[in-house]
């Protein structure tokens, strides 16, 4: 049957039943979106409209606050991050802004235990530093313990990845489009091993890195509205540690869920 005749008719803007929410609750959640201008490519952005739509679902209140170039921010505010991909070029305008501005700080919140996800060129800047495949070294915050060096090969194409977080299914999957290469120090380990596609640098079959509640990876996609396991690993995280309790009652991801077979069967 068609995937679509599976799904049980839903009111249009939720699939929770009613009873489930408890009514009492009044949890809020603040994202911060870092240089949403300068870093969105391949629908980044997506990321951002599951989080708060997934938790909106649920009854939990979701503020975005977009991070621009010279903004002042105290990010213990935040609950938490998400930093998209961006060209060499982009990252190159916003690096110094985001490493001397910001650095000090955001390295301490994500030390705290704010969730940051971030994605291909953000992951790569918070990193040790990332050196451009035209020589140029643009520094990271060094909150992950990476490094990455662009190459001349281009890694394009559709990846999956088996993903070391507490989830019951760790396998996702995505799209990457990046040059620069990264190896992981021994203060990181890798978000997950690769099924299919080339991930952190092509050869040692790692991809992504983590640390605390931070989490770099190079699947574009968007990788949560394809993963949606994930988003609710990141909103529990943050609800945790804000709340000290977090419930999320089940949404309908069957159609999700029967992409990423799809998907999984096809690349594997
Ligand atoms: N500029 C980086 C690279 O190509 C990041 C690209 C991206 O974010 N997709 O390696």
């Amino acid at each position: 049957m068609p995937i679509q005749q599976q799904r049980a008719p839903s009111p249009p803007m939720s699939t929770v039943v009613e009873s489930d929410i408890d009514e009492g609750t009044s949890m809020h959640l603040h994202i911060a979106h870092l240089y949403p201008a300068q870093m969105n490519i391949y629908g980044d952005r997506g990321n951002i409209i599951v989080l708060r739509q997934r938790a909106h679902w649920r009854g939990i209140d979701v503020t975005v606050d977009a991070i621009h170039p010279g903004a002042t921010v105290d990010w213990s505010r935040y609950d938490l991050c998400f930093f998209g991909g961006g060209q060499d070029s982009g990252q190159a305008l916003i690096a110094d802004d985001f490493v001397v501005r910001h650095g000090t700080e955001l390295r301490a919140a994500l030390a705290d235990g704010v969730v940051m996800l971030a994605i291909c060129g953000g992951y790569q800047l918070l990193g040790n530093y990332f050196k451009t495949h035209a020589g140029q070294t643009l520094p990271g915050i060094g909150a992950l313990d990476v490094h990455t060096v662009g190459g001349t090969q281009r890694f394009i194409g559709n990846i999956a990845v088996t993903v070391d977080v507490p989830i019951a299914q760790r396998n996702c999957i995505g799209f990457e489009n990046h040059s620069g290469q990264t190896f992981l120090g021994s203060g990181a380990r890798p978000l997950g091993t690769v099924i299919a596609g080339s991930g952190n640098n092509g050869s040692d079959k790692t991809e992504g890195a983590q640390v605390h509640n931070t989490f770099g990876c190079y699947l574009h996609g968007s990788f949560l509205p394809k993963n949606p396991q994930f988003a609710d690993f990141l909103l529990r995280r943050a609800l945790e540690r804000r709340y000290g309790h977090a419930e999320l009652p089940p949404l309908d991801d069957r159609a999700e869920g029967a992409a990423q077979r799809v998907m999984l069967d096809r690349v594997r």
